[in-house]
């Protein structure tokens, strides 16, 4: 435990040199935001207009909802839907998925990470975005095959990310997602919002780095059906999904595994669309059970969504009393 609090502290301290580093060999170029504050608030346009492309795969998001809402009511039947769980309402952590889930799609979830960051997510983002732009898949003349590098590339992202929350302290943010006691389906929108506002970050350095300006509106769709598969991945779905299981998409099973409430568990299928970096990284294992899920400590389901962000900032920042 105390190692991988290091590690993150340690991953912590590296990037935050490299963007001090980068910051400083690019200071010509922003420094004149300081003078020119149009251009400062131009920066955080763009920074809104990639989030208007994300809002257009939202309603993409919620047809797919809708799909894998009734595949999940065909395979389990009404009584063990999510749907069903959804509509009962009940338990905290049901609450707290729908909470999550209206937040996000009203772009409500984006504020509270906007405002809960102090902006430096997105001010960073906008800088790699508008002016560290190495577009390394321009150098792909093939639309197609830039498209499917750039979306593989992506996942590889997702899975990079997802790793990297489950580095203390990121974790005690993600514990968040963990923190579900049953899927409902929109358990995938459960999160903190803290990690929203890393996730938004490494999007605008990808952005930065791969670049595929003109494809940014066809990967957001694509990206709406990969998030779409996030609901099956949370549902009580047991399906191991056989040969494409195994050698092409993550199974709802091997999901499961990963949200067990035995912590050896945690660190294992990170993957939220292919399987191959699992495999790859060796972070991969076969789901064998039908496995309960959460997290042992949990303080997140006897409170609301919004003192249970705050006990999660406070457990970020090590504040919580019991350590
Ligand atoms: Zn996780
Ligand atoms: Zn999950």
């Amino acid at each position: 435990m105390k190692r991988q609090k290091l590690v993150g502290y340690g991953m912590l301290l590296v990037g935050m040199i490299g963007m001090i580093l980068m910051l400083y060999y690019y200071w010509p170029k922003v420094s004149s935001l300081w003078e020119n504050p149009e251009r400062f608030w131009k920066l955080f346009v763009s920074a809104a207009k990639l989030d208007e492309i994300v809002s257009l795969g939202t309603v993409v998001t919620l047809a797919l909802f809708f799909l894998a809402a009734f595949i999940d009511v065909f395979a389990l039947g009404w009584e063990k839907s999510g749907l069903r769980k959804l509509l009962k309402g009940g338990d905290q952590s049901v609450w707290n998925d729908i909470t999550c889930y209206l937040l996000s799609v009203l772009r409500v979830f984006d504020i509270l990470a906007l405002i809960s960051s102090l902006g430096i997510a997105y001010f960073l983002a906008s800088i790699f975005i508008n002016y560290l732009n190495f577009n390394l898949s321009d150098l792909i003349q093939n639309q197609w095959l830039k498209l499917i590098i750039v979306f593989i590339l992506l996942d590889l992202l997702h899975y990079f990310q997802h790793r990297f929350m489950h580095v203390k302290p990121f974790w005690e943010l993600h514990a968040y997602h963990h923190s579900a006691e049953e899927f409902t389906l929109l358990t995938t929108s459960r999160g903190h919002v803290l990690e929203g506002a890393i996730y938004f970050l490494f999007s605008g350095i990808f952005y930065a780095i791969v670049g595929g300006d003109d494809l940014l509106e066809v990967i957001f769709y694509l990206n709406a059906v990969r998030e779409g598969y996030q609901y099956l991945l949370h549902s009580d779905l047991n399906w191991h999904l056989g040969f494409i299981g195994k050698y092409v998409l993550i199974s709802p099973a091997a999901h499961r595994l990963h949200h067990s409430i035995s912590e050896k568990d945690y660190n294992k299928n990170y993957g939220t669309f292919f399987v191959w970096w699992d495999k790859l990284f060796g972070t991969y294992e076969d789901p064998k059970e039908f496995y309960k899920i959460g997290i042992k400590e949990n303080p997140y389901n006897s409170t609301n969504f919004f003192e249970g962000q705050w006990i999660g900032i406070k457990h970020f920042l090590g504040l919580n009393s019991e350590k």
